[in-house]
Formats: structure tokens, C-alpha cells, sequence
């Protein structure tokens, strides 16, 4: 077949490509896309003047393909620098292409153009090819100067390629060097073309070719080994240790780090897997996990986090896997300290109570078979020790009292500290020996600079049952359980049992019914006669009851010891000292000479200025003080004598008459009473009449009269049941006397009542 019809044909496909690639690039906003349009559009001229040279017949026709192939050229080495300068713009070298040679190539276009008058450039001579007239160019020096600004134009291009690759980092020197070696093939051929001149200008492939590489270097192709690079560069700079295997398990490559911690070469990873294996004891297999490993120990513990990730093609083939190991140490060991921290009592060590709790929790719900205690080990005082002996010494004996206690359990029981000087303990029943725990815990001393100081310790004990309440119910009930050991030393356990419960909700019940009651009057005075020698009604001691809607008639001890506990015993005194006026106030109107007693309670001089109370109330009720006895009892003046000697003479100052309650019953001392500043000594006969020995109950009795006597102090006995023991107080000198010979305490109509005959003797 004719040569000039296969190369046409073979151009004019060329052409379409190269106007395929344009239009798609053009799609591609970017500079770089919009360059290499223009360039893919402009290679078409020369290659379609050149069709147009092979396909005509006619030295005209001729000479018009000619002269787009020149000026189209022009227009293709315009585009080229444009490519050129953006293209190699990141090197640094696309600019340094001069701007000035876009003027020479337009210049030397419209000089080209000039020779279809001037005919200076050139001309064409007719020739055979392929049997058929073919009009060859022939050059004149306008064709020459124009070769020469082609060749400097794409000289100059080729430079900047050059400077590009030879200058650029190695990871971009791969997108330099394709076009590179393009821009030069295509020199070379174009340069044979006219040596040889050849008829048909076959560069004009490498041309089209020339167009499309750009097209597909510049907007598909992406560098691989330059992602390689950056990606392996990325991975490298990490500080996880990375290991990339083959799906076959083969270790092909890992990073600095990861030759570090198995100690092998970057380019020698063949041992990893087993390396890896021996140093976290796990077998390294495909798939996604992720694991903790601990390594070494003691100060040189490491921990690790094994991430293995699988990594799959385009189509989802597996094609390897990676293994990322981190070093998780500092995070573990801090959210180890930070767990512990959290969890632990800073003092002692042990665990906070919340943290108790919660294993105390899971303990009995993991164990549902087994018995189990809740105990809480108090230190008795642990405020007055605090305010006596110093914070320091209070956390020597909590110290101390935690490594004893736990050195006394098994590990089967968990301690922690639930409180300022408490522990809770969780301990199996089968393990829990009550005299054991009696003994170790007197026999725990603080060894101090001087001598053991003994601290009182007690323990109250709940035993779990099975409807098994939460932690805190447990907790709280072996606290009420503590709080029903009063006495401070006999007693070191106790447990929480039914009677300790029916007393919680009794205490509770009348805790929060008292104010209304005393509103109701369901509480109100009894009153017990006082009589002198003679038998006469000289007076009455104030006792409070409870007439209650549910539980009927309530004595004193029903009540009493609960709300001394919790203070509200001041409102049921204040309230009785009240109605006591009341009734004094009413008996002045009738002109009846009697006294009343007050109970006062040792509690009430916590919460109340007692003297001044008294004081503005008989103001109130325009009562005689000394018509209002008040009674003390002999504990009080235990605790804070000084202030309590202070008290008691305010009263007698105000002109009350201060009786000492209960004389005998506490620890005082005969000796004592020469300093008490009291009116009259209520002897109990409880007290005495349980001796054995009657004989020296009543020697004792009669040396408290005598000594009274001789102090000035007037006698008044209680509990005077039978008609002897009054004859016999008479006989031993006692002024006054109150029991049940007499009289019960009775309601105050009824008190009336029984002394009315005497008020109408008056
Ligand atoms: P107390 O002040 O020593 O009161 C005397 C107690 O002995 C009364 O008991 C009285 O009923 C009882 N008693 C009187 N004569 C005899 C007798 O011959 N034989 C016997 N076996 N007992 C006799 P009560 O009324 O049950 O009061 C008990 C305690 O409750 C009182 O002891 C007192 O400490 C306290 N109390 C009573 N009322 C009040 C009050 O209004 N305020 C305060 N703070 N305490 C009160
Ligand atoms: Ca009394
Ligand atoms: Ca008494």
C-alpha cells in the first residue's frame, strides 16, 4: 500500500487522540490540566499540516500544509514553554525559563507567514513518491532562522527538564525524566528527519506520541514509587515499630524501630516473625487484632500494644499484612498509678471506701455459697485523740492499725477505709472467731517514746444474709450495730441482730413524732410527791411521760435514752421546765406552797445556755426561783467540771435550788461534795438496795446524811418503798423524802387532787 496513505491515516488518528487527551485534560481544572490541553491541542497543526503536505497533489495545496506545519510548530514550542514552566514549577526550574522567546516565536511566525510574498523562507519542488507528485520543502534562510528558534525554544526546554532531574529530590526525579527522555528522542528524530530529508516527516509519531505521554504523566499517572516512598518515609519517622509480611507470613520489611526492638537489620527482617514471637509469647498470624503484651519486669516493665491490620488490593485479594507494635508503657503505668490512686487510701494503703464497696460487691455475688461478715473496726475517740495528741500521731495509729489488721486477715477477706478512724471489712464467716478478734484487738498498742498507748478499739459486726441488702445497708447496719457499744471498755463487739433493729425503727418512730407530740401534749409531766418528816407534801420532782396515740403510756426509759443520743432531749426539757412554771405559775394563783424539780439532762448544756433559759422563763411565768428546783446529775460535772461549777452557781446565784441527782450512782467521790456547789443531795436507795450486806448500805446512807448535814447540804432521799426505810431516813436525819411508799408519779390533776386536803386546811 501507498506509504503517504498509511502515514496519513496513522496521523490523522494521532489527531484524534491528541484531541481526546485535550479534551480530557481540560476537564482537570488545574494549571497543570489546562496546560497540557493547550499543548495536546497544539501539537495537531504540525501534524495536520504535514497530513495536508502528504495528502496533496498540488504545490499550493502543498504549501498551505506546509505553512501550518511551520506555524504550528511555533504555536506547539508557545505551548511547550507554558507546559514546561508550570510542569517543572516545583522543581524551582520552571520559572527560570526566559519569558522573551514567546516574542521571537510569534515573531518568527509572521516571518514565516512573509514568504508567501517575500518567498524568503521557502519553497517547494516537486518530486515522485509512490508513483505520484509529492512537493518537498526547500528551505531558504528564512526557514533557516526558523530552525534555529525552534531549536533554541526546545533546547532551552530540555535544559530546564534536565536541571528538573538532575536537581529535584530523588523521589520526584522519575516524573522529570520521562519527559525528559521524550524531549530529547524526539529532538533526535526531528534532527534525523531534516538531515535525512526524507520526504515524510515519521517524528510527527513521536510527536503525537509526545502529546499523549504528557497527557498520561501529568494527569493519571501517579508516581508509585514516589507514594512508596513518602508512605515508607511516614511509616519509617513513626515511633511504632512496623513489620509489613507477605500473605505467607514472610516479614518484607520493617521500620527503624522495629529493628530496634528485635534487634535486626532494615534490610534483613527475615528473623522477625520468630523474634517477635519469643519476645511477646504470641504466635503472629493474618487477620485484624490487636493485643496487650507485658515484657520484662520490675523497673524494666514494658508494655506493648499489638495492632495486626490485613491489607487487600483494588478487587479485596489479600495481598499481606502489617503488624504495628507500640509502646504502651507510660500510658499503662500511669493508668495504673492514676487506678491505684483512685482505689487506695493515700494514708494507709488500703482501699477507699468506694473502691471497698464495689469488691465487696462482686465478692458475695461470686461467692453466693459462702458466709460472709461485714465488720467495721472503729477507734474509739478518734476526734479526741485527733485534738490531744496531733494529726501526726493519729496517722501513726491508723497506720499502724491498717498493717496490723491486715496482717491479721487472709486473703480471703478484703479492709479498706471507710471513714476518719474506721476500716470495713469483708471476712467468711468460717474465718471470723469472735474471742480471736477480741484478743487482736486488745492486744494492738501504739509504741510510743514512752510506753504502749493502749487505744480502745470495737467492732460492730453485720452478718450477710441471704436477701443480701446493697454494700451501704450492710455498712450501716454494722455501724448501728457499733453504736450500741456504750460502755468503753468490757465490750469490743457487737452485732447487728433483730433487737438492734426493732430499736432503729423504735428510735426512728419517735424521733420523728416528738414534735407533735409535744405540740399534742401526748407528752406531759407526772408529778411524784416530796415529803418532809412529818409526811407533808412539801414539794414534787417533774417526770416526763408519753401518752402515746399507739403504743400507750410510755415511761422515761422508753424514750429518753434515744433522744439524749440525738439531742432532742433539750426540746422535751424545755418543754417540761415550761410546763413545770405552768403549774407553779397556776399553784402561785392559788396560793399553794410547793416546789417543782426539773430533770436537767447533761446534754442540754451542749445546746443551750441553761441558767439564762430558766431564768427568763420563771421571769415569764412570774414565779419564785427557788419555787423551780433543778436537778443534776452527778456525771455531768465528769466531763467539764470547771465549766460545770460555773453553771451550778449561776443557778444558786439566780436563786434556784440545784440538786445533785442520782448521788451515788456515778463515780463521785464523798470528797467531792465539799466543792459542789449544790442545795440538796438526792440519794438513791436503787442503788443501795440491791446490797447484800443491808447493814452497810445503811452505814453508807447514814455518813452521806451526816456529812450533807455538816456541809450544809440538805438530804433527800428516792426510792423510799416501805414504811421502815422511811423511819429509818428520819431516824438518820434525812430532811426529804420521794418513793413509792408515797406515791407513783402521777398525772397533775391527780397530784392536786391528793394534796387539795391540805390546801383547804390552810
Ligand atoms: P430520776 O430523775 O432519778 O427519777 C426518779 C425515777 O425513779 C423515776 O422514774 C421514778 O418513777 C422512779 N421512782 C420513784 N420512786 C420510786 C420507788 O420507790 N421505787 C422505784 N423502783 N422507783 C421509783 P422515771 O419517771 O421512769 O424516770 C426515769 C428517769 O428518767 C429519771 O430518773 C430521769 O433521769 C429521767 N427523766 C424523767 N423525766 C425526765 C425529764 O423530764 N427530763 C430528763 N432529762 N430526764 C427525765
Ligand atoms: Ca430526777
Ligand atoms: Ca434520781
Amino acid at each position: 500500500m501507498e506509504s503517504r496513505l498509511i502515514y496519513s491515516a496513522v496521523f490523522m488518528i494521532l489527531m484524534l487522540v491528541l484531541l481526546l487527551c485535550a479534551i480530557n485534560a481540560g476537564r482537570h481544572y488545574k494549571a497543570l490540566g489546562m496546560a497540557v490541553a493547550r499543548l495536546d491541542l497544539a501539537l495537531i497543526p504540525p501534524i495536520l499540516g504535514n497530513c495536508i503536505v502528504l495528502a496533496s497533489k498540488s504545490a499550493t495545496v502543498s504549501m498551505v500544509g506546509y505553512y501550518v506545519f511551520y506555524v504550528g510548530m511555533n504555536y506547539t514550542l508557545f505551548e511547550l514553554m507554558r507546559f514546561t514552566r508550570i510542569y517543572c514549577n516545583q522543581s524551582g526550574y520552571g520559572k527560570k525559563l526566559p519569558k522573551w522567546l514567546k516574542y521571537f516565536l510569534l515573531a518568527d511566525a509572521v516571518q514565516l507567514l512573509l514568504n508567501i510574498v517575500t518567498h524568503h523562507a521557502f519553497s517547494v519542488e516537486k518530486m515522485i513518491l509512490d508513483g505520484t507528485d509529492y512537493y518537498m520543502m526547500v528551505p531558504h534562510i528564512g526557514q533557516i532562522i526558523h530552525r534555529f528558534i525552534v531549536i533554541v525554544a526546545y533546547s532551552l526546554a530540555i535544559l530546564i527538564f534536565f536541571l528538573a532531574t538532575t536537581h529535584a529530590s530523588k523521589i520526584y526525579r522519575e516524573r522529570y525524566s520521562i519527559i525528559l527522555t521524550f524531549l530529547v528522542v524526539i529532538g533526535i528524530w526531528e534532527s534525523f528527519h531534516l538531515v535525512l530529508r526524507e520526504p515524510i516527516d515519521h517524528s510527527m509519531i513521536g510527536l503525537g506520541a509526545f502529546g499523549i505521554i504528557i497527557y498520561y504523566f501529568s494527569i493519571h499517572y501517579r508516581p508509585l514509587r514516589l507514594l512508596d516512598r513518602i508512605l515508607s518515609g511516614v511509616i519509617s519517622n513513626g515511633s511504632d515499630a512496623i513489620y509489613i509480611f507477605t500473605p505467607r507470613g514472610r516479614c518484607i520489611w520493617t521500620n527503624k524501630e522495629g529493628c530496634y526492638l528485635i534487634g535486626v537489620q532494615e534490610d534483613n527482617c527475615d528473623n522477625a516473625p520468630e523474634l517477635l514471637e519469643y519476645l511477646f509469647g504470641t504466635k503472629l498470624r493474618r487477620g485484624n487484632w490487636s493485643e496487650k503484651h507485658m515484657t520484662g519486669g520490675g523497673d524494666s516493665i514494658k508494655y506493648y500494644l499489638l495492632e495486626n491490620k490485613e491489607v487487600g488490593d483494588a478487587e479485596n485479594m489479600f495481598s499481606g499484612y502489617y503488624l504495628r507494635v507500640r509502646d504502651i508503657t507510660e500510658e499503662q503505668l500511669r493508668l495504673k498509678r492514676e487506678m491505684y490512686e483512685a482505689t487506695h487510701d493515700t494514708l494507709t494503703g488500703l482501699y477507699t471506701k468506694d473502691h471497698l464497696y464495689k469488691l465487696i460487691l462482686a465478692e458475695v455475688r461470686s461467692h453466693p455459697s459462702t458466709g460472709f461478715m461485714i465488720l467495721i473496726v472503729n477507734i474509739r475517740n478518734f476526734r479526741v485523740l485527733n485534738d490531744i495528741f496531733g494529726a501526726d500521731f493519729v496517722d501513726n495509729v491508723l497506720t499502724n492499725l491498717a498493717g496490723y489488721l491486715t496482717d491479721h486477715l487472709s486473703r480471703r477477706s478484703s479492709i479498706g477505709r471507710i471513714g476518719g478512724g474506721d476500716f470495713g471489712i469483708l471476712i467468711p464467716k468460717d474465718e471470723f472467731n469472735e474471742h480471736k478478734v477480741e484478743k487482736i484487738l486488745s492486744d494492738f498498742a501504739i509504741r510510743g517514746d514512752a510506753a504502749d498507748y493502749p487505744i480502745q478499739i470495737q467492732v460492730g459486726a453485720y452478718e450477710i444474709t441471704r436477701d443480701e441488702p446493697d454494700v451501704v445497708t450492710m455498712f450501716s447496719r454494722a455501724r448501728l450495730a457499733l453504736s450500741t457499744i456504750t460502755d468503753e471498755y468490757a465490750k469490743k463487739i457487737a452485732y447487728y441482730d433483730d433487737k438492734i433493729r426493732q430499736e432503729i425503727l423504735w428510735n426512728q418512730e419517735i424521733t420523728a413524732e416528738l414534735t407533735e407530740a409535744i405540740e399534742h401534749r401526748d407528752i406531759r409531766p407526772y408529778l411524784q410527791p416530796i415529803v418532809d418528816r412529818n409526811g407533808t407534801v412539801v414539794g414534787a420532782e417533774a417526770l416526763v411521760r408519753w401518752i402515746h396515740p399507739q403504743h400507750g403510756f410510755l415511761a422515761p426509759f422508753k424514750f429518753i435514752p434515744t433522744l439524749e443520743k440525738n439531742g432532742l432531749i433539750a426540746e422535751v426539757d424545755k418543754y417540761m421546765w415550761r410546763c413545770a412554771c405552768e403549774i407553779l405559775n397556776e399553784w402561785k394563783r392559788r396560793g399553794l406552797d410547793l416546789f417543782l424539780s426539773v430533770n436537767i439532762s447533761p446534754k442540754d448544756f451542749y445546746f443551750m445556755d441553761v441558767p439564762k433559759y430558766i431564768k427568763d422563763l420563771v421571769k415569764e411565768y412570774d414565779i419564785e426561783p427557788g419555787r423551780l428546783r433543778v436537778e443534776i446529775t452527778e456525771t455531768v460535772m465528769m466531763n467539764d467540771s470547771d465549766k460545770m461549777l460555773r453553771i451550778m452557781n449561776e443557778l444558786r446565784e439566780g436563786g434556784f435550788i440545784v440538786e445533785m441527782d442520782d448521788f451515788g450512782s456515778g463515780y463521785s467521790s464523798l470528797n467531792m461534795l465539799k466543792d459542789m456547789p449544790v442545795d440538796v443531795l438526792k440519794i438513791d436507795m436503787k442503788f443501795l438496795g440491791k446490797s447484800d450486806n443491808e447493814q452497810r448500805a445503811d452505814t453508807i446512807v447514814k455518813n452521806i446524811i451526816n456529812l450533807s448535814k455538816e456541809l450544809g447540804i440538805t438530804s433527800l432521799t428516792e426510792g423510799v418503798e416501805t414504811l421502815l426505810q422511811y423511819n429509818g431516813l428520819s431516824d438518820m436525819g434525812c430532811k426529804l423524802f420521794q418513793g413509792y411508799y408515797f406515791s407513783k408519779p402521777i398525772p397533775v390533776e391527780d397530784f392536786e387532787q391528793l394534796i387539795e386536803p391540805d390546801v383547804k386546811a390552810m
